[in-house]
């Protein structure tokens, strides 16, 4: 059994973390760097430690304070949220031999999906599908004739990839050499590890990704799909569940075949199979072994609670539910509030003067934000995540329409004008788009309403 959790992680999704643990009776340690000595997860948490000065190596990443937390608070448990040392095998192997538990998949799981070749074998392995391309890594011996077996275009990805970065298409042969040594050069710089591998390009694909739950008993679960085409520069913007491209068959047969996969693996926690859907085909390209930004949308049309569930498995309790119980109920919307301007995407710094969150029936906000939070300069720029559910996708937009105009955020710039267009706009009406949308709708080749 677990008796109390340290949250290793900042922000709304420590908010998150906290809520649940709260929900479940157990006591919550929340750390902070100098930084985030006045964030909401550090008031609300029972108990709080200060693990280091404002930069993430020095406070979130920095292992041994965390372990150090741990044992001056006797905390028996870390949840690492997402970002961070969420991914990290390393941090899971150190807290494994302190005795404490890692609510997340074992180091070995992390590792094999950490890698993103290793990561596609094992998917084929599991009967996932997966995008034609390259066996193992790209050599400069090797890049032409592979790229002319897979057929241009392709795309050059960084095996140790992470948020778009080393990652080049090349059209045609004649590009071919340059897209690759950008591709290493830029994994080299953003990963130390300049190992490449060549997939197909596709042209107009959905992001469609599964939400996955294991015992590590041989036990798992889908929770369906969430539709994140919405995408700049590969960075999620509006997530949907379900998603407007995908019928129930279609939901329920892709869904058995990662809960299969997961059951196979005895893979244990929450983890997502990261899909391109195009012409009805699903393509795996990654999986995430840790809880993402856009659970939420899962957790409206399902009810269940991801949060509960990972600690649940984590303890050793097992999942509270069965595929057969699971069912899915209307349509949920997460729109990303970040404090960014909304037209150059400038991170916008600062204090919130006056801060209003939405209300009424199907609305969730998560954020940790309040008036009078000042908004350091050093982490991302999410400040907060806004859920819409409704009974229809239909109904679903027209709450978040009445949603977006009641938020009020005040003193500094957020992203929230983006989703008063977006809202209006009729392609995302007929849930018509793809992972390109958004960026040709930013630089005008888009109609705007
Ligand atoms: P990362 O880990 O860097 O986020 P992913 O493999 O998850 O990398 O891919 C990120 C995004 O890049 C996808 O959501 C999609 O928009 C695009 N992408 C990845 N692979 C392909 C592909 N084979 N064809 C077209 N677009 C792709």
């Amino acid at each position: 059994m677990i008796s109390k959790i340290l949250i290793a992680n900042r922000g709304e999704i420590a908010l998150r973390v906290l809520r649940a643990c709260k929900e479940l009776g157990i006591p919550t340690v929340a750390v902070h760097s100098t930084a985030d000595a006045d964030a909401m997860h550090v008031r609300l948490a029972d108990e709080s430690v200060c693990i280091g000065p404002p930069p993430s190596r020095d406070s979130y990443l920095n292992i041994h304070q965390i372990v150090a937390a741990c044992e001056i608070t006797g905390a028996d448990a870390v949840h690492p949220g997402y970002g961070f040392l969420s991914e990290n095998a390393k941090f899971a192997d150190i807290l494994e031999a302190h005795g404490i538990t890692f609510i997340g998949p074992t180091a070995e799981h992390i590792r094999l999906m950490g890698d993103k070749i290793t990561a596609k074998k094992t998917a084929v392995e599991l009967s996932i599908p997966v995008v034609p391309g390259s066996d193992g890594e790209v050599t400069p011996e090797n890049a032409s004739e592979i790229a002319r077996q897979i057929g241009f275009p392709v795309l050059i990805k960084a095996t140790a990839g992470g948020g778009g970065r080393g990652m080049k298409v090349a059209k045609t042969e004649a590009d071919l050499e340059e897209a690759f040594n950008t591709a290493r050069s830029e994994a080299a710089a953003a990963f130390g590890n300049d190992a490449v591998y060549m997939e197909k390009y596709l042209g107009k694909p959905r992001h469609i990704e599964i939400q996955v739950v294991g015992d590590g008993a041989g036990n798992a679960i889908h929770l369906g799909e969430r539709d994140c085409s919405l995408q700049r520069r590969h960075q999620k913007v509006w997530e949907e569940a379900n998603s407007p491209a995908l019928n129930v068959d279609q939901r329920m047969k892709i869904g058995q075949i990662c809960a299969d996969a997961m059951k196979k693996m005895k893979y244990r926690g929450a983890g997502t199979i990261e899909f391109l859907y195009e012409n009805g085909e699903f393509y795996f390209i990654e999986m995430n072994t840790r809880l993402q930004v856009e659970h939420p949308i899962t957790e409206a049309i399902t009810g269940i609670d991801l949060v509960h569930e990972q600690i649940r498995v984590a303890s050793g309790a097992g999942l509270s539910v069965t595929q057969d119980e699971i069912s899915f109920s209307g349509h949920a919307i997460e729109c990303r509030i970040n404090a960014e301007d909304p037209r150059t995407f400038v991170p916008s710094p600062g204090t919130i003067t006056h801060f209003h969150a939405p209300g009424g029936l199907g609305v969730r906000v998560d954020s940790g934000a309040y008036a009078g939070y000042k908004i350091p300069p050093y982490y991302d720029s999410l400040i907060g995540k806004l859920i819409v559910h409704g009974r229809t996708r239909v109904e679903c937009m027209m709450r978040l329409r009445r949603v977006l105009d009641e938020f009020v955020v005040d003193g500094i710039k957020t992203t929230l004008p983006l989703f008063q267009d977006l809202v209006s706009n009729q392609d995302i009406a007929n849930g018509d788009y793809d992972i390109h949308w958004l960026e040709k709708y930013l630089t005008g080749d888009k109609p705007s309403a």
